[in-house]
């Protein structure tokens, strides 16, 4: 049941982006200035039409996927409750010892974990597929262009790559939040670190990345892509929105997302 709404989900998500990319792989092809209203503005607006109702309907069946996980886990949650009920008892009836007590709880406790973590990717259901989306185009034009050397950067109309130049962990995402807080006075607006219930889902290796949701072309997002570039920092800096959906745009902190 899962492959099937992988594979529908992927087919979707494949033929939604690809039009909204288009332009930009054409450009690169051409490799000269090209006006961006080539097309008649009524096909333009159909099209735009059907990308956003495809997005729409991607959304719907990832929430959906959501909540069946959410009900599996609140049942373990239900479970594991269950369980520490009776070895409560049985302790104070001398039959089972303090440590088996101790996790029984333990259990209930990372059983409550999950639910949570479900419920914060249903916030943001919406923001992590427009992400992940622009994602997996922008790898299959950036994979068109050829092997990117180190310290190598590209610009299209949809989005920036640069290479990096040292190895990148997630782990040092600290110094990166140290930065941006210390300029603009807020947290660093992650939407996604490491790997998400999306790309479990869509089979994409994120483990080693974060997404930042921050415009490429504002003041924040440009001094973040100046940090990242001057510190060595590989990213990936999304410029295109899914249409009439006011996200999507983001900066992506580390290599590439591949699959698996
Ligand atoms: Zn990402």
């Amino acid at each position: 049941m899962a492959g099937l709404l992988q594979d529908r989900m992927l087919a979707r998500a494949a033929i939604l982006v690809l039009a909204l990319l288009i332009t930009s792989v054409d450009c690169l092809a051409q490799k000269k200035p090209r006006s961006p209203k080539s097309s008649s503005s009524s096909s333009t607006k159909s099209e735009l039409d059907k990308l956003r109702k495809q997005y729409i309907e991607a959304t719907k069946e990832y929430k959906a996927s959501l909540e069946r996980l959410l009900l599996l886990y609140q049942k373990s949650v239900a479970k594991a409750n269950d369980r520490l009920t009776k070895s409560k008892q049985l302790f104070t009836e001398g039959l089972i010892s303090k440590n088996q007590v101790t996790e029984s709880e333990e259990a209930v406790a990372s059983a409550q974990l999950k639910v949570t973590q479900v419920q914060q990717q249903m916030t943001t259901a919406d923001t992590q597929i427009a992400q992940a989306l622009l994602e997996v185009e922008g790898e299959k034009q950036i994979a068109r262009l050829g092997a990117l050397r180190k310290g190598s950067l590209i610009r299209t109309t949809s989005f920036i790559r640069y290479n990096g130049v040292g190895a990148w962990s997630l782990s040092q995402a600290g110094k990166i939040e140290t930065f941006f807080q210390q300029i603009f006075k807020r947290p660093l607006p992650i939407a996604v670190f490491g790997q998400g219930a999306i790309h479990n889902q869509w089979r994409l290796d994120h483990h080693n990345a974060m997404d930042v949701s921050l415009n490429p072309d504002g003041p924040e997002g440009q001094a973040l892509i100046n940090y990242l570039q001057s510190s060595g920092i590989p990213f990936s800096a999304f410029r295109a929105a899914i249409p009439g959906v006011a996200t999507g745009p983001h900066i992506h902190i580390g290599m590439p997302s591949h699959r698996y």
